[in-house]
């Protein structure tokens, strides 16, 4: 079996569109501008090139975006002044910290300052709790964009086993709470490092989900014929054929894996594009929330 590509690129295509229709809609009527500030800490390159995507994506949209840029020796007292000052700001309706901060241990402090009602990132304890209880809030991107391109394909959920292979807190235990939803009803079984046996249960799978960020997780023999992967993994390995030195690979061993598979997203082009366009409809929520529904 050779695996049908499931193309992020043009499903976030299509998503984007809709954003930018719902944002033309939204200025006709109210002349409402939505808008995303994103704060950046220090000079991670990684960092630097999904924030130029992000506010480059807002603009195609017709999304406001400002960024704060900050050197990677800002205190803590100076982000969460920043975000307090974003908070209260009317023009901002999605406020967006880009992570990892060159200090991790303030993390959680700064996502915790950030007003839930602009939290469209969904890490602000408050959505994550609103999420666990069915109720509406901010759904992270990542796992959003993952259950959107699985939709979207036409895959069966209701009643698939789904295996999501990683539990942080950006991506796969929000992604198996999303999953396991009353509407979306699959049967999902976590995996993480302590998991005996990893391809006991992925062979078993209707649906994969790896997001572990290394390479090789998921390689064809662990593969039940006929499943769906999705691969969240980014990694760089290195490639002397490239310009930069490196490219950029999945978890999923992609050509084994598509022999096996019926479907399988690509890396780069599958769930990354879908992140961007998950952001970009939650500041467009955020807005309507914010300034009223009719806005
Ligand atoms: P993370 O915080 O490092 O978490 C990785 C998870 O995978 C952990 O729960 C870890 O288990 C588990 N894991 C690692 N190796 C494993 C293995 N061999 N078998 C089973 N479980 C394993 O990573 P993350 O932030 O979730 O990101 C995961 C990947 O997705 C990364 O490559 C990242 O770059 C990518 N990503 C992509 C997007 C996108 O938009 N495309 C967005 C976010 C992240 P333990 O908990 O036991 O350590």
């Amino acid at each position: 079996m050779v695996a049908r590509i499931l193309d992020g690129k043009s499903i976030a295509a299509d998503l984007r569109a809709e954003v930018a229709a719902a944002v033309a809609e939204m200025k006709a009527a109210s002349g409402a501008v939505p808008g995303l500030a994103v704060v950046l800490v220090g000079d991670d390159p990684a960092s630097r090139s999904y924030v130029t995507g992000k506010e480059k994506a807002c603009a195609a949209a017709g999304i406001y975006s400002r960024e704060i840029a900050l050197p990677a020796t800002a205190t803590r007292a100076e982000i969460l002044a920043i975000v307090r000052a974003l908070n209260a700001d009317d023009a901002i309706d999605g406020i967006l910290v880009q992570l990892p901060l060159p200090d991790s241990s303030i993390e959680r402090d700064v996502i915790e300052a950030i007003d839930p009602a602009k939290d469209v990132d969904g890490f602000h304890p408050t959505n994550v709790g609103r999420m666990v209880l069915g109720l509406p809030s901010f759904v992270p991107c990542t796992p959003a964009g993952v259950v959107e391109i699985l939709r979207r394909s036409g895959t069966p959920l209701a009643g698939a086993t789904v295996v999501v292979i990683g539990r942080s807190q950006i991506v796969g235990r929000p992604l198996s709470i999303l999953l396991s939803q009353k509407g979306v009803d699959a049967t999902v079984t976590l995996c993480h490092t302590r998991t005996k046996d990893l391809a006991h249960f992925t062979r078993e799978a209707d649906v994969v989900v790896v997001a572990a960020g290394r390479p090789h997780t998921l390689t064809g023999d662990m593969v039940k014929p006929g499943a769906v992967v999705i691969d969240v993994g980014v990694n760089r390995v290195p490639d002397a054929s490239k310009a930069s030195g490196y490219r950029l690979v999945g978890d999923a061993d992609f050509a084994d894996v598509a022999e096996k598979a019926a479907a399988i997203t690509p890396v780069p082009g599958g769930v990354g594009p879908m992140t961007i366009a998950m952001l970009l409809r939650n500041v467009v929520e955020a807005a309507r929330r914010r300034r009223g529904a009719g806005a």
